[in-house]
């Protein structure tokens, strides 16, 4: 009998401990995570020098107050700005607070020049930016609002790749559009880097902000920093969460110095945010992820992934239709429904996640090895051989 509420549909497993790429389930079985707490742990489990971490600062201090400076989270917003476009950081604890927190950086920069009316964010329909009352608004899905109305106004919808309708979309009352950069829960949909140059330009010229939401993409997951980095567009705002943290809560805003400057003191907060036993583990996911060598790795062991992906395509058409994604954020877009074939992998001790679209999302740990991504392959080859 379990007294928490039913809103998670759970697979009847449960972990007692969890060795990078592995977990050992609570009947000594050993699986092969590659959801990863969902692109969350982009070190893995039980990484020594996050352990090191989190323990060195339990022993110091655990929480204080934004109300005081908080020198891990100084030295953590000094690393992040020094690397990205931004010039400012603002912690929260959660993904859906960062998307949240960007919509207010945006609607508040138009309200401090004196354009207040400016107070509407264009969104992909059936995007993903989080679980709040606004998030769910702003994501645009059906699903995710059905019975949490009254509708939160302030957002409008454009289809994925509907440049016509993008446009169409933005009047004189839109502050900002906000995208994934790679859409996660929507099925591993890659925005193109001329679709984000166009975007760019497109939000200039009608002078609104670009949010770009690297909650899940972010943080190395794509092979770089930053999925847009190669791209060389330069957003406004950019939300991330998941892979800072290294499965520690952490969420933050980051921002440019032109829309930094709407948020005076007062006009946003959060209790937990910045808390610095967060900051000391999100210093050493940075430090480690910002090693010249770690993302190259990356780049390396997810090409060669995704291509043995493509030959496993290739052999088994009739099961998967494409394969999707940019460094260790893929997805395999199958031809039906993808619930069995994730359990007949799970069965077979690899576990993934579904997304939109039949997608079976595959996250390995950034750090992952080559014999790793062997194995799974071995068994995602099994599953297909055996449908
Ligand atoms: C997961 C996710 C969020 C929400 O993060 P939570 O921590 O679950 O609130 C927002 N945006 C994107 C793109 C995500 O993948």
């Amino acid at each position: 009998m379990s007294f928490l509420a039913k809103n998670y549909n759970r697979k009847k497993i449960a972990f007692k401990t969890g060795k990078g790429s592995f977990l050992i389930s609570d009947k000594g079985q050993k699986y092969l995570d590659f959801v990863q707490g969902i692109a969350v742990n982009s070190l893995g489990h039980a990484h020594p020098k996050l352990i090191k971490a989190l323990n060195n600062q339990s022993k110091k201090i655990w929480h204080v107050s934004n109300a005081f400076i908080i020198p891990e989270g100084e030295r953590l917003a000094k690393k992040i700005v020094r690397k990205t476009f931004a010039d400012y950081v603002m912690f929260q604890n959660s993904g859906a607070e960062a998307t949240e927190a960007a919509i207010k950086v945006a609607r508040r920069y138009f309200y401090s020049i004196g354009q207040p009316k400016k107070n509407r964010v264009l969104c992909i329909k059936n995007s993903f930016h989080g679980r709040t009352i606004a998030a769910i608004y702003a994501s645009g899905s059906k699903k995710m609002t059905e019975g949490f109305g009254p509708k939160i106004n302030g957002f409008d919808h454009f289809d994925f790749g509907d440049h016509k309708s993008l446009k169409r979309s933005i009047n004189n009352n839109t502050a900002a559009v906000m995208v994934e950069t790679i859409m996660g829960e929507g099925g591993i949909k890659v925005i193109p880097d001329w679709c984000l140059k166009d975007l760019r330009k497109l939000c200039n010229q009608k002078k609104i902000l670009l949010i770009l939401d690297e909650v899940q993409c972010g943080i190395g997951r794509s092979g770089d920093f930053f999925a847009f980095e190669k791209s060389k567009v330069k957003p406004d705002i950019v939300p991330i969460a998941k892979g800072i943290g290294g499965g520690f809560p952490i969420g933050a805003v980051l921002m440019n110095k032109k829309v930094a400057s709407g948020m005076v003191a007062g006009t946003h907060g959060s209790t937990f945010g910045g808390n610095p036993l967060a900051m000391q583990v999100g210093n050493t996911v940075i430090d480690i992820i910002s090693k010249k060598s770690f993302l190259n790795n990356v780049k390396k062991n997810s090409k060669y992934f995704i291509n043995k992906l493509n030959e496993i395509k290739n052999e088994y058409p009739h099961v998967i239709e494409e394969v999707r994604g940019k460094g260790f954020l893929i997805g395999l877009k199958l031809r039906k429904d993808q619930s069995n074939f994730i359990k007949k992998l799970m069965d077979n001790r690899l576990l993934t996640i579904r997304a939109a679209e039949n997608v079976v999302r595959i996250l390995p740990p950034l750090n992952v090895k080559k014999s790793e991504l062997n194995l799974s392959i071995k068994i995602i080859k099994k599953v297909c051989s055996e449908y």
